[in-house]
């Protein structure tokens, strides 16, 4: 029997398509996963049974590095967290939700701003650079910052996430023609609803990357399935990362107690204000959540 090892790219309707080299491997699963309550993903690295030519089964699963329920993913390398400078107005509790999120994971998250036309991105810039998180700032007037994000998903698997209206088809497109077609505007506008394109699918960008197309995934479906612990939430705040374990208090939630190093750099102006008041935001929300909300995670 002949093996061979690849990356799930498309999955749909029971298929499997598997990158290996050259070749596109049409699989069905094995009945096992369905036993195991794992199925496949579109980002898996597997192990494909070669039935004949180009068919074959998926009959292993290789270890994820980490996966998301919605969109239906594995392995991701990065999220680029999309934003506009206005219209609509950026919402930085939700940014900061995204990249935490993305953190939570092991993803690498970045921020992309767009509509750089209709105004400063240099709010945006400030809170940003001081958290260590790479921002692009795009128009789709011109090119600038496209070759840029280009280079920086070039190698894993990426994928996009903001809200509606942002310009994240309008970015896709520009990124890689083949992107939009299954997304935003250009969907609705070939009365495809979102419904008959809810299927993943990954594309080659560059050497060895792959960007997911996404169909409907925003904000709002990242942020329904990912639940982050408070006690987990500081970690997922690369920039306090430093003062964290110089606290007076173990135990301490860097929200409001006497010795705490987060506050300190706060008031000394090595965090910025507005990741400190999202933090604060998302850790009232994380003391919310019910143990059993969390079985499983
Ligand atoms: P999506 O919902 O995030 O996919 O957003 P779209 O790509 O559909 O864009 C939403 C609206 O913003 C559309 O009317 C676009 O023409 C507009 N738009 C997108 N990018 C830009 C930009 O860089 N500048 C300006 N002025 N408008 C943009
Ligand atoms: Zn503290």
């Amino acid at each position: 029997m002949d093996y061979q090892t690849g990356l799930i790219i498309k999955a749909t309707g029971g298929f499997y398509y598997v990158a290996a080299g050259d070749v596109i491997y049409e699989c069905r699963a094995r009945g096992l996963f369905r036993k195991d309550g794992v199925s496949p993903l579109c980002g898996d690295r597997v192990k494909v049974e070669v039935i004949s030519g180009t068919t074959g089964c998926v009959s292993e699963i290789l270890p994820r590095k980490n996966a998301l329920i919605r969109p239906p993913l594995a392995n991701l390398d990065t999220l680029a967290v999309v934003t506009s400078v206005c219209d609509p107005a950026p919402n930085p509790l939700v940014i900061d939700k995204m990249l935490a999120i993305a953190c939570h994971k092991g993803i690498r998250p970045v921020l992309v701003v767009t509509k750089a036309d209709l105004g400063s991105a240099g709010k945006l810039q400030e809170i940003y650079r001081l958290a260590g998180i790479d921002l692009f700032t795009v128009s789709d007037k011109s090119d600038e910052g496209i070759a840029e994000i280009r280079v920086a998903l070039s190698h894993g698997i990426s994928a996009f996430t903001g809200n509606t209206g942002v310009g994240k088809s309008s970015l896709l497109n520009r990124i890689d023609s083949r992107l939009a077609l299954a997304t935003g505007e250009t969907s609705q506008k070939l009365g495809r609803g979102r419904h008959t394109t809810r299927h993943v699918e990954l594309y080659r960008i560059g050497e060895d990357g792959y960007i997911a197309d996404t169909p409907g995934f925003s904000a709002v479906e990242l942020e329904r399935y990912e639940v982050i612990r408070k006690e987990e939430l500081a970690d997922c705040f690369p920039e306090f990362a430093e003062y964290t374990g110089r606290c007076q208090f173990t135990g301490c939630s860097h929200t409001v107690e006497k010795g705490c190093a987060v506050l300190s750099a706060l008031a000394e102006g090595k965090i910025h204000p507005s990741r400190h008041a999202s933090y604060r935001a998302l850790y009232e929300d994380a003391k919310k959540i019910k143990e059993w909300e969390l079985k499983g995670r």
